[in-house]
């Protein structure tokens, strides 16, 4: 756990943040406790790391509005359900964090957009969506929509590996 003191906080950053979305105020509420992060399939997959964008909102750094961090979340909402406290809501912030980018001119670059395409690629072929996605199986009209999106973004070898698996059960059965 990170240690701070008086001198590390700045809340002007923060202020401007629940301004804007009240329910950004809940991030006060953070004991950097990192099981958000432990859970988080972004981090899994790159060096994404939520809790240190926390850490910096609450010291008023906005250079987290140009780092390429904040483009890196997938809004999957798994930090929602491990997070001791019950009303942060991280997706929610770095939906605000990525308006505010904007807002500043800023935004994600090219590299930024490359890269979170590769870890979706990753994410996807690593079976973390495919196998864990809410502890337990996809509903079929969710694989439906993954397979839309895979198909969007070229990325069909999971999916045609699943494919396979079932053809291999459906020839045995034959
Ligand atoms: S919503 Fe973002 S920060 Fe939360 S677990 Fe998903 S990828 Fe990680
Ligand atoms: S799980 Fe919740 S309390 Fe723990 S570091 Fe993440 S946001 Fe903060």
């Amino acid at each position: 756990m990170d240690e701070y003191t008086d001198s590390d906080w700045n809340w002007d950053f923060y202020n401007e943040l629940v301004d804007d979305v009240e329910e950004n105020k809940n991030i006060i509420q953070c004991i950097s406790c990192g099981k958000c992060v432990g859970d988080c399939p972004a981090t899994k997959v790159s060096e994404f790391n939520i809790r240190k964008i926390i850490s910096k909102v609450l010291r008023g750094d906005k250079s987290v509005l140009k780092d390429s961090d904040i483009w890196y979340c997938y809004l999957c909402e798994r930090c929602k359900r491990v997070c001791p406290k019950d009303n942060i809501n991280i997706p929610l912030l770095i939906i605000n964090l990525r308006n505010e980018s904007f807002k500043k001119g800023f935004g994600p670059r090219y590299n930024d957009l490359r890269k979170y395409v590769e870890m979706s690629e990753r994410f996807l072929t690593n079976g973390t969506v495919l196998e864990d996605p809410l502890d337990g199986g996809l509903p079929p009209e969710r694989m439906e929509e993954l397979n839309e999106i895979c198909n969007f973004a070229r990325i069909k070898y999971v999916f045609k590996a699943r494919k396979n698996k079932s053809k291999a059960k459906n020839k045995k059965r034959s």
